[in-house]
């Protein structure tokens, strides 16, 4: 699961709305994965990001190149979009837990796959 996927993740257990969102990484395994840098694709997700929880996540992981905010000339900053496209994209996380802020729910990842599904009396 790569950190793009994590930054979309939040906590689905039923009446759990409020704060749960970033999901916590806990015990993560990550590994580096090289992926086609498309700087367009970037730009255009930009916008969608929840900019604090990416840096955030990504220390979590140990990737501390992400700047606090995202830079005013970003779409033309090459330097900064390649950091982003490492953390984004590159960043895998392969198995580890992931655990709401609020509810503590526990969504483990496994073999680079998220499991989001809840049990009957979580819904
Ligand atoms: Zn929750």
């Amino acid at each position: 699961m790569r950190l793009i996927t994590h930054n979309m993740l939040q906590c689905h257990v039923k009446n759990c709305n409020d704060n749960n969102f970033p999901l916590r990484l806990e015990e993560v395994e990550v590994e580096l994965v090289e992926a086609d840098f498309q700087a367009d694709f970037l730009r255009n997700i930009l916008g969608k990001l929840e900019w604090e929880a990416l840096v955030n996540t990504a220390v979590q992981v140990g990737n501390t190149s992400l700047p606090a905010t995202i830079p005013d000339n970003a779409a033309d900053n090459e330097e900064f979009l390649k950091v982003l496209h490492n953390a984004l994209l590159e960043t895998h996380i392969q198995s580890g837990n992931m655990v709401c802020p609020n509810c503590q729910h526990v969504y483990p990842v496994k073999d680079g796959i998220p499991n989001m599904l809840l049990a009957e009396h979580e819904i």
